[in-house]
């Protein structure tokens, strides 16, 4: 039986530190890590349960993947560049193979964006996943939600209901497509975008829980209001076919797990916006969130959509 320091050294140290913030990585009671002159620390937490964030049978590479790609989309989100995360697992047993899986889908990405592993901890109990990730932002660059302007136009990144579609395939629809399935289970974090967006985004989300839903919470924040055009939204094949097939319409908008960017942008800096973003709709001075779909203005409530007009 490993004990939890052998598991965190087999399965997760790293040989060398990829930033040179980082001065001290796993190993003493704490990590250190300096920040540099003119720099803020960007820091956000996700927890994944099984059976509430993901299902019993999910693979474990995969399910690495998704644990950092969510918390990396909240520095996204924020114009951050990822440095450091630290760990903590809750495992119902010590399964190596399980482990081995997990760490590969964890750390292959962690690699992709130079993000040093500085910490971690395992306690036993029901299977459940902890990343807290550290990003570095220019002072007073950081895209928050509470600074959307009347005018500004609102973009996203990539396309908006794959994952959803994914779960739905998850859930018993059915559909072949593999891309759908991809976007569920291994979200890729716009990173690039999100350090491009800094000096130009006024506002901006990651949209984990939805479209609607992330989008509100700019709306709220900045003390504005919305109206998206359906007709724009950026969506593929996959989704416009289930669409046709079930009549769902809304499922794009409320469905979550797509992990793109949901940013607004004054007009006068529009064409600094990066390749592969859609303009979607228009911060607004009357609060709420609407929706123009062929002519036609719907008001959404939190209970899902009534008409307006
Ligand atoms: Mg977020």
């Amino acid at each position: 039986m490993l004990t939890e320091f052998s598991l965190i050294d087999k399965f997760f140290k790293k040989e060398t530190q990829q930033n040179s913030e980082t001065r001290l990585g796993i190993g003493d009671d704490c990590a250190l890590l300096a920040i540099p002159n003119g720099y803020e620390l960007a820091i956000t937490t996700d927890t994944m349960v099984e059976n509430v964030h993901f299902f019993a049978d999910a693979n474990p590479i995969q399910l690495g993947h998704k644990l950092l790609a969510v918390n990396l989309s909240d520095l996204a989100a924020m114009g951050a560049k990822p440095l450091a995360i630290t760990l903590a697992l809750t495992l119902p047993r010590i399964d190596e193979h399980w482990l081995s899986a997990f760490s590969q889908g964890l750390l292959t990405l962690a690699q992709r964006y130079n993000v040093d592993l500085i910490g971690g901890d395992t306690t036993k109990g029901a299977l459940t996943l902890t990343v807290q990730a550290i990003g570095l932002v220019p002072n007073k660059q950081a895209l928050k939600r509470s600074t959307a302007q009347v005018g500004d136009i609102i973009y996203m990144t990539g396309l908006l209901g794959d994952a959803g579609l994914g779960l739905k395939i998850k859930q018993g629809y059915e559909c072949q497509s593999k891309n759908a399935l991809m976007r569920f289970h291994e979200p890729m974090p716009r990173i690039e975008i999100g350090l491009a967006l800094r000096n130009v985004a006024s506002a901006c989300v990651d949209i984990s829980d939805g479209l609607v839903g992330d989008l509100s919470h700019i709306l709220k924040q900045s003390n504005v209001g919305a109206c998206l055009d359906f007709d724009k939204l950026p969506l593929s094949d996959d989704v416009k076919k289930y669409i046709e097939k079930t009549g769902d319409k809304f499922m794009p908008l409320i469905a979550g797990d797509d992990y793109e960017l949901c940013f607004t942008v004054p007009p006068k800096l529009a064409h600094r916006v990066p390749e592969n973003c859609t303009a979607i709709g228009i911060i607004e001075k009357e609060s709420g969130l609407r929706l123009k779909k062929s002519g036609h203005i719907e008001t959404f409530t939190a209970k899902g959509y009534e008409h307006f007009s």
